[in-house]
């Protein structure tokens, strides 16, 4: 949909600011609520939801203007929708979608962010989304013996994602993936040289004809190995298949399953037995593209009544990020002997953001570092040992920011617990 289609939801902002913040009957205390890293970091009202709908609306009226400042404001946003969560707490109102929309509309009127432009042209390139240096895709399977969805019939696609296949560091959890679903019995295969980006975070960077093009790649791939499900480790993998390319179209009868859901339903199966692990006490950041993002798109069909206010017929029901997925992975850490779950201030929907959304790790990484901070600083408060994610852009953000400023945490991601205690 166009930034128009968005006018009224933009003309509804009365400019509250619920969205800056946990909404008030949910928040904990005052030391965690804020909910908008951008607002928090820039504190000018055009910086959170609210102000950016306001900017666009005026930019609908009057004409787009890219001025630096403008263009600022644009790029410097997680796209985490926790402002959208918020103002939906109590307003029927889109604030996300539009937000998305503006970006798209600067790309496409010739000013996409620099550095962002370089990502993509990656892509376009080499079809990852993350330096390449030399590396092959499948590298990080050498020795495991996998097999290969494109020349045998498996059950279950296991897609690695870019950060997890080429990133040194983060190869350990796609490696960890493997073993568990190995000793779990699992029918599962690898498209390892072949694989190719999901394309979803061009998306996010407002390149939405890249992000179509790349898509079509990958859903052509996947339907030649036949499976009619696909498990990824990575939660913007997650959120792009399950939510993205349906919809767009993309997405047909395919089962897309985060690997948390998977290991549940495999611990309840009782084909995974953790039977050792270490005592530890963690808390679990929800990363946003598994939990509020990863909500299920609805379709929805129907007309907008045109008046002052907009209305739909039959009434619009709105995402406002309730369904994502909270509860498999904190029943796979229960089930986790010696793990101890205490939980920080904001979590699930009102969970705040790990840093590394929007293509702001790469346009703006002290703005992706300081909100990483924030969140491993919330973390540190509940007493816990370690922070445990299921996302692979905020583990590596978390370790690179704990490196960086120090700190007792440790970090891990949830997969890696899994494979100590099975
Ligand atoms: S976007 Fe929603 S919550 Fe934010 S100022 Fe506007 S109406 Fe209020
Ligand atoms: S998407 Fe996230 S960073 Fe952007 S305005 Fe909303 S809450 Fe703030």
């Amino acid at each position: 949909m166009a930034l128009e289609e968005y006018a009224g939801d933009m003309s509804m902002c009365c400019r509250c600011s619920a969205c800056k913040f946990v909404p008030l009957q949910q928040v904990k205390g005052f030391k965690h609520a804020n909910v908008c890293p951008s607002i928090s970091r820039y504190n000018f009202h055009f910086y959170s939801g609210g102000g950016r709908l306001n900017l666009g609306y005026a930019g609908l009226k009057n004409g787009f203007q890219y001025v630096p400042r403008y263009l600022d404001v644009l790029y410097n946003c997680q796209l985490c929708g926790a402002c959208d969560v918020s103002c939906k707490y109590g307003m029927d109102m889109e604030v996300l979608r539009p937000i998305q929309e503006m970006r798209i509309k600067a790309v496409e009127d010739g000013h996409p962010h620099p550095a962002l432009e370089t990502v993509v042209s990656r892509m376009r390139a080499t079809g990852s989304m993350v330096p390449v240096a030399g590396r092959k895709r499948g590298d990080w399977a050498e020795g495991l013996g996998l097999r290969n969805a494109l020349e045998e019939k498996v059950e279950i696609l296991y897609h690695v994602g870019c950060l997890t296949s080429f990133d040194p560091e983060r190869q350990k959890v796609a490696r960890a993936t493997a073993r568990v679903l190995d000793r779990a019995g699992v029918s599962f295969g690898v498209l390892g040289e072949a694989e190719t980006c999901c394309g979803g975070r061009a998306y996010e960077m407002g390149h939405q004809a890249d992000f179509l093009a790349q898509a079509a790649k990958s859903k052509e791939l996947v339907e030649k190995t036949g499976v009619k499900t696909l498990v990824t480790s990575c939660a913007t993998c997650y959120q792009v298949y399950k939510v993205l390319y349906d919809r767009f179209g993309l997405k047909d009868e395919l089962e897309v399953l985060h690997i948390t859901q998977l290991l549940e339903r495999l611990l309840g199966e009782g084909r995974l037995k953790p039977s050792r692990g270490q005592e530890i006490t963690v808390t679990y950041h929800d990363p946003c593209h598994l939990g509020r993002l990863g909500e299920p798109w609805i379709h929805w069909q129907g007309k907008k009544i045109p008046g002052d206010r907009f209305v739909f017929d039959p009434p619009k029901p709105y995402r406002r990020g309730t369904h994502g997925v909270y509860e498999p992975p904190r029943r796979v850490l229960a089930a986790l002997p010696g793990v101890r779950l205490v939980e920080m201030d904001r979590i699930k929907e009102y969970a705040w953001c790990g840093g590394s959304c929007g293509g702001v790790i790469d346009s703006n990484p002290e703005f992706a570092e300081w909100t990483a901070a924030e969140r491993l600083a919330e973390a540190t408060c509940t007493g816990a040992e370690a922070i445990v994610t299921a996302s692979p852009w905020s583990e590596k953000l978390f370790a690179q920011v704990l490196a960086k400023n120090g700190g007792d945490l440790a970090v891990y991601d949830i997969v890696e617990l899994v494979d100590q205690a099975v």
